[in-house]
């Protein structure tokens, strides 16, 4: 028994990187006390896959979108979103959002794309994780237009200011941070992560992406979701019990999970 319990808001467990050894990375992350993950759709041809790793074990849950700059064969409409997503697995919509670091979808599409993920998840109930990469303004104003607040959200591997935290938290958004919160030149973003309210606060991988120090630059798995939370609980003077009792209680009312019955 791990001495804690923490909830990797954000992983990407079906993707290649794991196939030779999935399994033991399911088998570390619970001995590190990691119980619980949501495994993030960015796209739909992942859907059956997603949802048979849910559906197979405890404490894994599925969300369904398509990724802001991901090439799509097929644009899906709200009601295409909210069918798939309509299984007691599926946690959350997304990740959906806006992406100007790479300028492979255009940004009109994206908008497009991001607005029918939000109404899919105000119709649904379900949260949206959100992708935001240097498109803060773009993307809150999307937030505030569609009335996310109806439907609430996770601002997934918070990477920008205070300004935007704060106005995502306006909107009753979750603040999650990911494996760069622990780089040696982020700073700022740890102050972010210290001043975050702390019944707002959550903590992912982004696996098999952002290892945190130290194992920055390798394939991430979530086992390292700790490294993260020890990563806040220093800055905010907690210690990782807490940071991690307060963190899971979050990610549980935030996806709506019902930990008596825990599906
Ligand atoms: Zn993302
Ligand atoms: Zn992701």
């Amino acid at each position: 028994m791990a001495d804690i319990s923490l909830f990797d808001t954000h992983c990407h467990i079906d993707f290649f990187q794991f196939d030779e050894d999935r399994e033991a990375v399911f088998g570390r992350m619970r001995g590190a006390g990691v119980d619980r993950i949501v495994a993030v759709s960015v796209e739909l041809e992942q859907h059956e896959r997603l949802k048979s790793l849910a559906e197979g074990r405890e404490g894994v849950w599925f969300s369904v979108g398509i990724h802001p700059n991901h090439d799509s064969a097929h644009e899906p409409t709200v009601d295409e979103l909210c069918a798939l997503a309509s299984h007691d697995r599926c946690v959350a919509i997304g990740e959906s959002g806006m992406d100007f670091f790479r300028h492979h979808v255009e940004p009109e599409m994206q908008q497009a794309r991001f607005r029918t993920h939000i109404r899919a998840a105000r119709e649904l109930g379900k949260p949206v994780i959100v992708h935001m990469r240097d498109a803060d303004e773009a993307t809150l104003r999307v937030m505030a237009e569609e009335g996310m607040e109806a439907c609430g959200g996770i601002m997934h591997c918070f990477s920008s200011d205070w300004n935007a935290a704060s106005r995502a938290l306006d909107m009753g958004l979750s603040i999650s941070f990911s494996g760069n919160v622990t780089f040696r030149r982020n700073d700022a973003l740890r102050e972010v992560a210290a001043r975050v309210p702390l019944e707002a606060l959550l903590v992912e991988t982004d696996a098999p992406y952002l290892a945190p120090v130290p194992y920055r630059g390798k394939r991430n798995e979530p086992t390292y979701v700790r490294d993260v939370a020890e990563c806040i609980a220093g800055v905010r003077g907690m210690t990782l019990a807490e940071l991690a009792g307060a963190t899971t209680a979050n990610a549980l009312r935030r996806f709506g999970i019902d930990i008596q019955g825990e599906h």
